[in-house]
């Protein structure tokens, strides 16, 4: 192994990887570090939606930086398919954005005057398109939101073949290796000290997800990053019985996966890192799965997962250089969006450590926006 490297990444999930790749491709000496396998945590718990406009409902940075990562998943799905042979899977078949009642129906017909704005295809669609749509939906909807552009992915092959074009490039992984603590020369991090003796390097970048404040917490910044576990099932019916993903609200959506596997996800239970799938989680969305879609019923069942999220105070990212440790970085915290906000990310981070910033997009997801001095 490399004595030196040029940068050490902490975390080796989707966001840790994409970073990874990044850098290694603009020819940097990267160390990829993680206490357990790749891609273990959230980046394979997770559905895979590219959902910027069904997720997020209004303008603001991270709608902007949702929209930027999404636009760069087609010509990533074959850079990454060419260097590395892992197909990610990415369908682009549309969401649709259902309502449940008169009542969110024109709430959601105001959301899509907002989001034309941003594509014009984007449109309303009342009940009877809808079934024509989407015959399987339960009759009793009285229309949704198409967005014909939107999309999904296989997020763990996502996050693999992000770390084996890293390698391609040069990277090395460390797997089942901790990081405990940073490495300091005065006011600057020269490496990190692991579960298998020190890694010394010029610049460390923190992307350990739900796990970031502890870490950062001896650096002398407190945030507030917390886990929501989230568990989901996944059915395969005989023949296909929906061909768009079909997102009620953050607690239910169904994602139909090109192996005829259906995803169903996902509750949302704060402040646990316990992983554990409970029978009240999934008997709730299977209910609710059963309502929007009734044929799901006869469909058969496949697995049960859980995953965390990693959720922060004000429910932005953290996407930045550590406001006094030099050499110090940070991407964590991308909640609900880790997946879609991956590609965005690792370009992000790469120009921030090779010294051009993109000060315009990153200003709102700086590490001390508001952050307590720990001492
Ligand atoms: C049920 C569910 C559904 C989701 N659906 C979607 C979706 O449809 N679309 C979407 O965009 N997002 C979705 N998400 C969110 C997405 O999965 C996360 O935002 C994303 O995976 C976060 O990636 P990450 O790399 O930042 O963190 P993680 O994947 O959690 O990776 C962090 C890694 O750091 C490692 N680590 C921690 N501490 C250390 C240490 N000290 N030393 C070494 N390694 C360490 C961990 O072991 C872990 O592997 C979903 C999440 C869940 C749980």
């Amino acid at each position: 192994m490399t004595s030196t490297f040029d940068v050490a990444i902490i975390g080796g999930g989707i966001n840790g990887s994409s970073i990874a790749y990044q850098l290694s491709k603009r020819g940097r000496q990267v160390v990829l570090i993680e206490k357990n396998q790749l891609a273990c945590e959230a980046s394979s718990a997770a559905a895979g939606m590219l959902a910027a406009q069904a997720e997020i409902e209004q303008d603001g940075p991270l709608f902007q930086l949702a929209l930027k990562s999404q636009a760069m998943f087609r010509e990533l799905a074959s850079e990454l398919y060419e260097t590395t042979g892992i197909d990610i899977e990415f369908v682009q078949k549309g969401i649709i954005k259902i309502a449940e009642t008169d009542a969110i129906a024109e709430e959601i017909k105001k959301q899509v005057t907002f989001q034309q704005n941003w594509d014009p295809d984007i449109k309303w669609l009342n009940a009877h398109e809808l079934h024509e749509l989407e015959p399987s939906l339960s009759p009793d909807l009285p229309g949704g939101m198409y967005l014909p552009n939107d999309g999904h992915v296989m997020p763990a092959a996502l996050s693999k073949a992000f770390a084996k074009a890293a390698i391609h490039f040069g990277a090395e992984i460390l797997e089942n290796t901790e990081v405990l603590s940073f490495l300091y020369e005065q006011e600057r991090v020269i490496g990190v000290k692991t579960t298998f003796g020190d890694i010394h390097c010029h610049q460390v970048v923190l992307a350990t997800g739900a796990w970031a404040a502890q870490l950062l917490q001896e650096t002398g910044i407190g945030i507030t990053v917390y886990p929501v576990k989230g568990e989901c099932f996944s059915v395969k019916p005989e023949t296909p019985i929906i061909e768009r993903t079909i997102f009620s609200d953050k607690r239910c959506y169904f994602v139909p996966k090109r192996n005829g596997e259906i995803y169903i996800g996902a509750t949302q239970v704060e402040n646990t890192f316990d992983k554990n799938v409970t029978l009240e989680g999934i008997a709730a969305l299977a209910e609710r799965a059963i309502q929007l879609v009734p044929q799901i019923k006869d469909a058969r069942w496949e697995r049960v997962w859980a995953g965390v999220r990693p959720q922060t105070g004000d429910g932005l990212p953290y996407i930045g250089e550590h406001p006094f440790k030099k050499g110090l970085f940070m991407a964590a915290g991308h909640y609900r969006n880790g997946i879609l906000l991956s590609p965005v990310t690792g370009k992000l981070v790469a120009g921030l450590l090779e010294g051009h910033p993109d000060e315009h997009l990153l200003s709102s997801f700086r590490i001390d926006r508001n952050n307590k001095m720990v001492h």
